[in-house]
C-alpha cells in the first residue's frame, strides 16, 4: 500500500448522510411539533399513500419496525398452532425472531451458493406436513427468485411473506418488491430507506389482509377502547413518518447512486480473486450491502481494517448455530452452503454518500491483500 495514501472509509456515516437533507428534515419535524399530534395521524397516512405509489401496491401499513411487520403479517394469516415457517439461515436474526414471536416455528432452508438466498429448490428439502408459510429474504438487497417460490406455495397452499427489509426499491422481473406477495420493510437507520430511529411497514397488494394488520398494530382495536383481537402496540410515530416522507423522495436517487458505486467495485475488483455479487437476470438489486467472498476472509478483514476501511460481516453466525435458536437444530438436515458462506463473506462500505474515489481506494486495499 506504499503507493496509495491511507484514508479512512467508514462503513456508515450517518451525519454525512443527513447533511444534504437536514433542512427538509428539520422542517418535517417542526411540522409535526406544530401539529401537536404524534401517533397515527396525517403524516403516517400520507407516508403510507406515498409508499403505495413508490412500490405500486394497494396498501402499506406503517408499523414500529421491520421485525413486527413480519410478525404482524404472520399473525394476520392465523397459521394455527405448531405452524412451521421456512426462512433463511443467512439473515438478520430478527427474521426468525418475528416467526417465533408470531407463535410459529422457524425452519431453515439452505441458501443457493450463488445468490445466498433460499430458493424453491432448497425450500423443498425442508417441507413437512406442518409447513404453513415461506419467508424468503432479499439478502443484501438482491431479490430472492420469487416466481418458483410462489409456484411451490400455490401448489402446496402455503402463504408467502417476503422479508424485503434490505430491498427497498429493488426490482423483481421489473417490478418493485411487494407486488406479488406481502412484503415487510424495515426503516432501521442503516437501511436504504432509513428513519432517524425505528420504523417499518408492510406492503400488501391484497386489501383483505390490511384491515387485520391495521387492527393488530393498534392493540387489536376496532374503535377506540374496543379490542376485537389480542393485538400489540406496533405503531409508526408521526415524527418518523414525516422524516421518512422526506427520505422516500430521495430513495430513487440514492438507490441509483448505490448501483453506480457497486459498478465501480465490480470493475475495480473484476480480476482481484475475490468472489463478487452477481445480479441475476430476473432482478435488479438495491445494493443494501456490497458483499464479497474470500477463503482468507479473516485476514482480508484485518488488512482492510488496518488500512482504515470499515468492513463488516453480515452475518458471521448462521441462525441454526445461534444459541437463541438452539432448539432449531434440525436433526439430520445440514446446511453446508450457508456454513461455508458465513466463513467467506465480507461487506465493503457502500452508502450513497461515498465518493467514487473512496470506492476505488477500498478496492485498491482489497487488491493489495495478497501482495501486502
Ligand atoms: C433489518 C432487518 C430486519 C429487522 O428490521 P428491524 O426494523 O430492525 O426490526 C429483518 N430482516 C432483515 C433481512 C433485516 O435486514
Amino acid at each position: 500500500m506504499s503507493s496509495v495514501a491511507r484514508r479512512d472509509v467508514p462503513f456508515v456515516d450517518f451525519r454525512a448522510a443527513l447533511a444534504p437533507l437536514r433542512q427538509e428534515i428539520d422542517e418535517a419535524i417542526r411540522r409535526v411539533l406544530d401539529s401537536g399530534w404524534y401517533i397515527l395521524g396525517p403524516e403516517g397516512e400520507a407516508f403510507e399513500r406515498e409508499l403505495c405509489e413508490f412500490f405500486g401496491v394497494k396498501e402499506a401499513v406503517g408499523v414500529a419496525n421491520g421485525t413486527e411487520a413480519l410478525q404482524l403479517a404472520l399473525e394476520a394469516l392465523q397459521l394455527g398452532p405448531e405452524a412451521e415457517v421456512v426462512t433463511s439461515p443467512l439473515t438478520a436474526a430478527f427474521t426468525a425472531l418475528a416467526i417465533v414471536r408470531a407463535g410459529a416455528r422457524p425452519v431453515l432452508a439452505d441458501v443457493d451458493p450463488v445468490t445466498l438466498n433460499i430458493s424453491a429448490e432448497t425450500i423443498r428439502r425442508v417441507l413437512t406436513p406442518r409447513t404453513k408459510a415461506l419467508m424468503p429474504v432479499d439478502l443484501y438487497g438482491h431479490p430472492a427468485d420469487l416466481d418458483p417460490i410462489l409456484a411451490l406455495a400455490h401448489e402446496r397452499g402455503f402463504a408467502v411473506i417476503e422479508d424485503a427489509c434490505q430491498a427497498h426499491g429493488a426490482l423483481y422481473r421489473g417490478r418493485p418488491v411487494g407486488y406479488s406477495c406481502p412484503a415487510a420493510l424495515s426503516f432501521y437507520p442503516t437501511k436504504n430507506l432509513g428513519a432517524l430511529g425505528d420504523g417499518g411497514a408492510l406492503l400488501l397488494n391484497d386489501s383483505s389482509m390490511s384491515g387485520r394488520v391495521r387492527q393488530l398494530r393498534n392493540g387489536g382495536q376496532t374503535d377506540r377502547y374496543h379490542h376485537l383481537l389480542p393485538g400489540m402496540n406496533s405503531r409508526l410515530d408521526e415524527i418518523q413518518a414525516a422524516i421518512l416522507r422526506v427520505k422516500l423522495r430521495h430513495l430513487g436517487a440514492s438507490n441509483a447512486r448505490r448501483r453506480q458505486l457497486a459498478e465501480v467495485y465490480l470493475e475495480e475488483l473484476a480480476d482481484s480473486g475475490v468472489g463478487l455479487p452477481q445480479e441475476q437476470p430476473y432482478a435488479q438489486a438495491a445494493y443494501h450491502l456490497f458483499v464479497i467472498r474470500s477463503v482468507e476472509r479473516d485476514a482480508l478483514l484485518e488488512h482492510l481494517h488496518s488500512n482504515g476501511v470499515g468492513a463488516l460481516i453480515h452475518y458471521p453466525i448462521p441462525l441454526h448455530l445461534q444459541p437463541a435458536f438452539r432448539e432449531l437444530r434440525q436433526g439430520s438436515v445440514s446446511l453446508p452452503v450457508v456454513e461455508r458462506a458465513a466463513r467467506e463473506i465480507l461487506s465493503l462500505p457502500l452508502t450513497p454518500e461515498l465518493t467514487e474515489e473512496q470506492v476505488r481506494y477500498v478496492s485498491s486495499v482489497v487488491r493489495s491483500f495478497r501482495t501486502a
